[in-house]
């Protein structure tokens, strides 16, 4: 579904991203971990085709930036960028308009009201709070329904119900066979269905790894979070990225 294959990006003399390079399968949910600034932004970003970077990013074989790519990609940014003069079911007719939707109005209504915004919906951009705000982002984001979609830290802001909402969105979207990355520092928050997880730091992959080689090494994902990060890791982890034939 998505290639990333050495990826670099500066951004003048930060080396953000550092020859980074992962797959995704399809219909599968993986976790992109790390500390704050490790790169993973930058990445997501270079994969919806925001920035410019060295590297190859291919979306079912096809360049990330080419249209036919572009039409199966979707992305929740951290930030929502909203209209202060558009009211919340404006923004959502107008990105039904963007992506030619038609048929929109009933799933636009169910997300509404799966994040507890439809009796905002009159309200302005502005008008709304930050945790609205994010909530009006994820819906427009899950709007299009895109088969491989990129969420940057989407739990940031939210209430738990919005919280819970989102988790069980995630898990329907994998269940339908769309394919997830879904970035994060908080390692609790992904207490979830994930497939694999990869761990960024320092702009590098630290380690990639699936949750049944996680189950299989007997540790949690915090302890290996923090074996990778703290730079206490073992060697297998590495051996095990280089060699995944090997689990076999
Ligand atoms: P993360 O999403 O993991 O927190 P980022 O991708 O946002 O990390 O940032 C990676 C590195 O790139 C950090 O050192 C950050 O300060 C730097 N960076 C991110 N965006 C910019 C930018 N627009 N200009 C300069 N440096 C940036």
């Amino acid at each position: 579904m998505l290639q990333v294959e050495n990826v670099t990006k500066r951004y003048g003399k930060v080396l953000a991203c550092n020859d980074v390079s992962f797959s995704l399968d399809d219909g599968s949910v993986t976790v992109l971990l790390g500390p704050n600034g490790a790169g993973k932004s930058t990445i997501m970003k270079s994969i919806i085709g925001f920035l410019r970077y060295e590297g190859t990013i291919t979306v079912n074989g096809l360049p990330s930036k080419s249209s036919e790519a572009r039409r199966i990609l979707g992305y929740i940014p951290e930030m929502p960028t909203l209209y202060p003069n558009l009211t919340v079911s404006e923004h959502m007719e107008f990105l039904a308009r963007a992506y030619r939707l038609s048929d929109y109005k009933e799933r636009s209504r169910e997300l509404l009201e799966r994040f507890e915004l439809s009796d905002k919906a009159k309200k302005f951009g502005d008008e709304l709070s930050k945790g609205m705000q994010q909530k009006l982002n994820i819906c427009l984001g899950l709007l299009p329904q895109p088969q491989l979609l990129l969420l940057d830290e989407p739990m940031i802001g939210l209430d738990p119900h919005a919280i819970k909402e989102l988790k069980r969105m995630m898990e329907e979207m994998r269940a339908q066979g769309k394919t997830l990355l879904v970035s994060t520092h908080i390692i609790d928050s992904v207490d979830m269905l994930w497939d694999r997880t990869i761990i960024m730091q320092n702009g590098q992959v630290k380690a990639n790894i699936t949750r049944d080689e996680l189950e299989q090494d007997n540790r949690t994902l915090e302890e290996l979070f923090f074996a990778v990060t703290e730079g206490v890791e073992s060697e297998d982890m590495q051996h095990k990225e280089e060699s995944p034939e090997e689990k076999a």
